[in-house]
C-alpha cells in the first residue's frame, strides 16, 4: 500500500474556480463546504468535465418543510424538516433520515453528497439523498415520535416514492421509525405492499431485511479485514477503539471481537470506558441499550475524553456524528489507522495533522457504505417479492465491501494521491461515464 499523506496535506484547500463560479462562500468550517472542497479536488485530479464538476457542486433539490404536531399534553408544535436530493444520475435518490437538535440545511446537504459518492463507489444503481427532522427524539414519548414521523412523510410525499427517492434509517431514526414511515406512505399513496419499497431499514416483519441492521458495522469489519494485512495489521489479537456506541459503533466493536481482536476503550455523549484486556463488547451494547449510554459500565474502568482519545490502539473508529476529529483529538490519537465509520467524522485540519503523523485514514464513504448496500439488497427483496437469507446478504456485502476497497487502492495507486482522494475518483468515475453517455436532458 502507498504511503499516507501524498496530496492532501500540502494541498490548497477551498481553492476550486468552482466556488466563485457558484457564488459559495469559503467557510472552512461549513461542513457542506468541507465536503464539497474534497469532492471537487478529487474531480480535479480525475479532471472530470466542467459541468460535471458544477452539477455536483450543489444538490439537485432542497426541500424544507415546516409541519404541526400534537403533543401528549394537547399542544402543537411546529417541527422542522429536510430532504435534500444531491443526486440521481445513477438511479433513484438514497440516504438517511436523521432526528437530531442539531440538524441543519448545510449538514443535510453534506450528507446528501457523501451518500451519492458511497453509492457509486460500491456501485449499487442509487443517487444520493438526506434528510431529517430537528427534534430531540429522546425526549418525545413513543407517540409523539410517531405522529412527528408520520406528519413529516404526509409533508414530503409528494417530493419521494419507491423509484424516485428512498429514506433510510440515520442517527436518532431506527427500525420501527422505518415502519410508520412506510404505513404513512402506503396509506396516502396507493395502499398496496409495494409502496412500502419507500423506505428501507425497515423491521423484518414488513418486509425488511435480514443482515440490515448489523450492516454498517458488518461493512467496516469488511472493508477493515480487506486492507489492514496489507499494512501488516492483523484483527486477530489487534486493537481497536470505538467513537459512539450506536447501531454503527457497537456492531463494528461485536464484529472485531468476534474476529478475535481487543476493543479496548469506548466513548459517547454519556462518558468513556476502558479496559485494557479488552472490553465484552455484548455485555457493553446490552448496557448502553438499557442505560441510554456506556457510562457506568461495569466491564472497565472510567476514562476521561483525553484518555480515551490518547488509548494506544491498531485501530480508532469514529462511529458518532461528524467533525469530532479536530486538530486537537488528531494530535491526542494514538493509532495507526482511522477508520471512519461514520460520516466525515474527520475535520479538513484533523484529517492534516492524522496524515503528518502517518495514520492511515479509511475514508467514510468506504467504511460506511454496508448499511446503504444491504438498504439496496432490501428494496430489490421489496422489488422482486423474493427473501433472501443471511448467508446470500453477507457474502454480496462482501462482496461490494471489497470491491470498493479494492477501487479505491487501484485510483490511490495510479495517481498517487491520498485514500479519501482516491474513493472519492473511484465514484466520480462512475457518475462522470454516465454523464457522458446520458447528457443533459432537455
Ligand atoms: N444512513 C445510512 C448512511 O449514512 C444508510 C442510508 C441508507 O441505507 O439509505 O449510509
Amino acid at each position: 500500500m502507498a504511503k499516507a499523506s501524498i496530496s492532501s496535506p500540502t494541498r490548497k484547500h477551498l481553492d476550486s474556480p468552482v466556488f466563485d463560479e457558484l457564488g459559495m462562500e469559503r467557510d472552512p468550517d461549513n461542513l457542506y463546504l468541507q465536503t464539497i472542497d474534497a469532492v471537487l479536488h478529487a474531480a480535479e485530479v480525475l479532471k472530470l468535465p466542467h459541468h460535471v464538476q458544477i452539477i455536483m457542486a450543489q444538490p439537485k433539490n432542497e426541500i424544507m418543510v415546516h409541519f404541526p404536531v400534537e403533543m401528549d399534553d394537547g399542544h402543537h408544535r411546529l417541527f422542522k424538516g429536510y430532504r435534500v436530493q444531491h443526486n440521481n444520475a445513477l438511479g433513484p435518490y438514497k440516504g438517511g433520515l436523521r432526528f437530531h437538535p442539531h440538524v441543519s440545511l448545510d449538514d443535510v446537504k453534506s450528507l446528501a453528497v457523501l451518500m451519492t459518492m458511497k453509492c457509486s463507489l460500491v456501485r449499487i444503481p442509487y443517487g444520493g439523498g438526506k434528510g431529517g427532522v430537528k427534534c430531540d427524539p429522546r425526549s418525545l414519548t413513543t407517540n409523539e415520535l410517531r405522529r412527528v414521523v408520520r406528519r413529516f412523510v404526509a409533508a414530503i410525499a409528494p417530493q419521494i416514492g419507491p423509484d424516485y427517492d428512498i429514506p433510510a434509517p440515520d442517527v436518532g431514526s431506527n427500525a420501527q421509525m422505518m415502519a410508520w414511515f412506510a404505513d404513512t406512505y402506503a396509506g396516502i399513496t396507493n395502499g398496496t405492499r409495494d409502496a412500502m419499497a419507500v423506505v428501507t431499514g425497515k423491521p423484518i416483519a414488513v418486509g425488511g431485511s435480514v443482515g440490515r441492521e448489523k450492516a454498517t458495522g458488518q461493512g467496516v469489519i469488511d472493508v477493515l479485514a480487506e486492507l489492514l494485512p496489507e499494512l501488516n495489521i492483523q484483527m486477530k489479537g489487534g486493537t481497536c477503539s470505538v467513537l459512539g456506541y450506536g447501531n454503527v459503533g457497537s456492531w463494528s466493536a461485536k464484529l472485531w471481537a468476534e474476529r478475535g481482536g481487543k476493543v479496548l476503550a469506548a466513548m459517547d455523549h454519556t462518558g468513556g470506558v476502558i479496559n485494557k484486556n479488552g472490553l465484552d463488547t455484548s455485555a457493553l451494547d446490552e448496557h448502553v441499550k438499557a442505560t441510554g449510554g456506556v457510562a457506568n459500565f461495569k466491564g472497565g474502568d472510567k476514562c476521561t475524553a483525553d484518555e480515551f482519545y490518547k488509548t494506544k490502539v491498531d485501530v480508532f473508529i469514529p462511529a458518532a456524528l461528524e467533525q469530532m476529529i479536530n486538530p486537537e483529538r488528531a494530535k491526542q490519537l494514538d493509532c495507526k489507522v482511522v477508520a471512519e465509520a461514520a460520516n466525515a467524522p474527520t475535520t479538513p485540519a484533523g484529517e492534516r495533522i492524522l496524515m503528518e503523523k502517518g495514520v492511515e485514514i479509511m475514508p467514510a464513504i468506504l467504511c460506511s457504505a454496508g448499511g446503504v448496500t444491504v438498504s439496496y439488497f432490501e428494496w430489490v427483496q421489496n422489488k422482486t417479492h423474493t427473501i433472501w437469507d443471511l448467508e446470500k446478504v453477507d457474502d454480496e456485502l462482501n462482496r461490494h465491501m471489497v470491491m470498493a476497497a479494492r477501487r479505491t487502492q487501484m485510483m490511490r495507486q495510479k495517481y498517487g494521491v491520498d485514500m479519501r482522494t482516491a474513493a472519492y475518483m473511484a465514484a466520480l468515475e462512475n457518475i462522470g461515464e454516465a454523464y457522458a453517455l446520458r447528457g443533459i436532458f432537455p
